[in-house]
């Protein structure tokens, strides 16, 4: 089939070139014409494991292609998806890019005479397929049911795992309108075995919702067991974790062998969660509940208290140090998670900036953030950026574990010891072995056990 993707980030460019591997043609629409001329040069914005090589691939078999011109993009297609981005505005969703994405949609296909059906990707609302997007396309194209067809086909890719997560998902969702749109909108997933569920607009909406909302609340409950860990002699929240994880629930046996599945490792104390998703979709929710008079407690504790838990590893510096003026603290990891590049929302940015309120000289590394110029989120603020973990290290009074990406889980604790001016380890994602580190002479303090340790 044609595809048509609006937008060129994550989900946008990672849904076009699995497509385009599976055998269609595709074509992703862009608003930036460098950012477009880089795509087709093969060369990715973003960083994610496997999809350069993928790209330059699809490319070469001229099955894939990026360009800015919106009407041909569209109008040469069988199919559009819409995957511009939905950010919150004071919680609220911003539905600002879906409805203009969905205007030169609709305007594009006014002179499209077959039969074309739009799919909406991007997270949005339940009901704003139906009440936002659909009276913008039928208006701006002056096309009815008959030949416009309409989907909601919300994406379920984890960044870090996005190429992997597109090639092969776990489960593929189709709200539709009628029955002949999700038909025709199914065939681009003909080759893929998972799990089909075909089911009205407003259900495939939610369902995105919840699946990232679960996880966000198991993240936060963590955080909560940590912080009365943290506060009870003797407890160490991991030695908890341990103990909970094994629960066959948990960790079933297949063929006599234990597995660990990935829902586990948000049942872990960290310092919160972050992204370009969980956070910005929690809020949408919890606002979106408010407007209908449904008061959703459980999930206005989940988002207060990852808001306040990067809060708890500046809390542990300042336990160190006392005081955090002229002290140079290292930082270890920026994105919101490893194998990424992300640092939407990220804790370690929170962190960063408290430290930097505090009156720290912050030094920074991450392998993956920023490559020539310092992050955006970041921008103006006084904190130094380095190549090399190292380089973080040396001279540092406080380091803070961030980020739990491989390098930094390989430090032994003895290049603490050597490098800085007091081995002071604050590990906020709990990946070092206490007794290890306490042995080797690393005053080591972290979430989810008391200072003391
Ligand atoms: P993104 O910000 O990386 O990309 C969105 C892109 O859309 C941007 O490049 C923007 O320039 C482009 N865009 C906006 N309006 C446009 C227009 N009129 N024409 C052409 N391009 C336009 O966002 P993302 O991370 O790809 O997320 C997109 C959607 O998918 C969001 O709703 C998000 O919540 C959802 N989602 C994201 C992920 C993820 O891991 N990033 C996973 C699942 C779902």
């Amino acid at each position: 089939m044609n595809v048509s993707i609006i937008g060129t980030g994550y989900v946008g460019l990672v849904t076009g070139v699995a497509l385009a591997h599976a055998g269609h043609r595709v074509v992703c629409v862009g608003r930036n014409s460098d950012k477009v001329a880089s795509i087709n040069a093969g060369k990715a914005p973003f960083f994610e494991t496997g999809l350069e090589v993928l790209l330059r691939r699809v490319i070469a078999q001229r099955r894939f292609t990026a360009t800015v011109d919106f009407a041909r993009g569209v109008a040469d297609s069988h199919v559009t998806i819409i995957a511009v981005g939905t950010p919150t505005i004071d919680g609220a969703i911003d539905l600002s890019q879906i409805k203009e994405a969905a205007r030169l949609v609709g305007e594009a296909l006014s002179k499209k005479r077959s039969y074309h059906v739009v799919a909406v990707k991007s997270t949005v609302v339940p009901g704003t397929t139906e009440s936002v997007v659909w009276p913008i396309l039928a208006n701006a194209s002056g096309k009815s049911a008959k030949s416009l067809g309409l989907c909601m086909n919300p994406e379920f890719l984890r960044e870090g795992n996005a190429m992997e997560d597109a090639l092969d998902p776990d489960r593929i969702v189709i709200g539709s309108s009628d029955s002949k749109s999700a038909q025709a909108y199914a065939k681009l997933f003909s080759k893929n075995t998972c799990p089909v569920f075909f089911t009205n607009l407003p259900t495939a909406e939610m369902s995105k919702y919840v699946s990232n909302i679960v996880l966000a609340t198991l993240v936060s409950f963590s955080n909560e067991m940590g912080r009365l860990a943290a506060q009870t002699r003797g407890v160490d929240v991991v030695d908890v974790w341990r103990t909970v994880h094994a629960d066959r629930r948990w960790s079933p046996k297949i063929r006599g062998k234990r597995i660990t599945p990935g829902i586990i490792h948000y049942l872990y104390t960290g310092c919160g969660y972050g992204g370009s998703c969980f956070p910005k979709d929690t809020k949408a929710l919890y606002h979106f509940a408010l407007q209908k008079g449904v008061s959703m407690s459980m999930l206005g504790s989940t988002i207060a208290i990852n808001d306040q838990q990067p809060h708890r590893l500046v809390e542990l510096v300042l336990h160190a140090l006392g005081e955090l003026h002229g002290k140079r603290v290292a930082v270890l990891g920026l994105t919101f998670k490893p194998n990424t590049d992300d640092i939407r929302e990220s804790p370690s940015i929170a962190v960063v900036r408290e430290l930097v309120d505090c009156g720290a000289d912050v030094v920074c590394h991450d392998p993956q953030a920023y490559k020539a110029e310092e992050p955006e989120a970041l921008r103006g603020l006084r904190v130094r950026f380095v190549k090399d973990y190292a380089s973080a290290l040396t001279d540092a009074d406080a380091a803070v574990l961030a980020t739990a990406w491989d390098i930094y889980r390989k430090i032994p604790p003895q290049d603490f010891v050597r490098l800085m001016r007091k081995p002071i380890v604050v590990d906020g994602r709990r990946v070092y072995d206490p007794s290890k580190f306490t042995r080797a002479g690393v005053q080591y303090l972290a979430v989810g056990c008391a200072s003391e340790l």
